[in-house]
């Protein structure tokens, strides 16, 4: 029995999931860094590297799709190494990692939540760059945002967090 359910998942396309989640506190006179991009903002991430909540939270789903721990494991913020990284080095580090298991990133759906400034007009520059970071198409990228309705830290601008969601395949399928 143990050998027929082996060879049953070795015959199937092996397709990982994976999800991601990033939270930083904001302050002023910050710069803020959101999908690899400089965002004209009066608050910014506080935070060890770039503060990049979204490259952190797909970061942390691509490797969650391949059980290899969690952003902090590999670029661990004590590290004078990653002290104000740009994160999209993170990003290609991780996917580097990726490829060199044998697989590729399929998709990529991100959630930012932050209640100002709008993100609206930094959107497609951002999928573009992830994309490119990533060396998958832009229409493979996807990045949302949305503000909290005023509720909750978002909501108060004390902090900005982010979701992601990724699908990672085996290259040879
Ligand atoms: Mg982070």
């Amino acid at each position: 029995m143990t050998i027929f359910v082996h060879n049953f998942i070795d015959d199937m396309t092996d397709i990982r999931t994976g999800n991601g989640y990033d939270v930083h506190a904001l302050a002023e006179g910050l710069p803020l860094h959101l999908g690899g991009v400089e965002i004209e903002s009066p608050v910014g991430c506080i935070a060890h590297s770039d503060g990049d909540v979204a490259i952190h939270a797909l970061c942390d789903a691509i490797l969650g799709a391949l059980a290899l721990g969690d952003i902090g494991k590999h670029f661990p913020d004590s590290s004078e190494e990653f002290k104000g990284i740009d994160s999209k080095i993170l990003l290609r580090r991780t996917t580097e990692m990726v490829s060199g298991l044998g697989y590729r990133i399929g998709n990529a759906d991100i959630t930012i939540a932050l209640q100002r400034p709008k993100l609206a007009p930094y959107i497609a520059t951002m999928r573009e760059t992830l994309a490119r970071t990533m060396g998958i198409p832009t229409d493979r990228v996807s990045v949302k945002a949305t503000t909290t309705e005023h509720l909750g830290f978002v909501g108060r601008s004390e902090g900005c967090e982010a979701y992601a969601s990724v699908l990672v395949l085996s290259v040879s399928h």
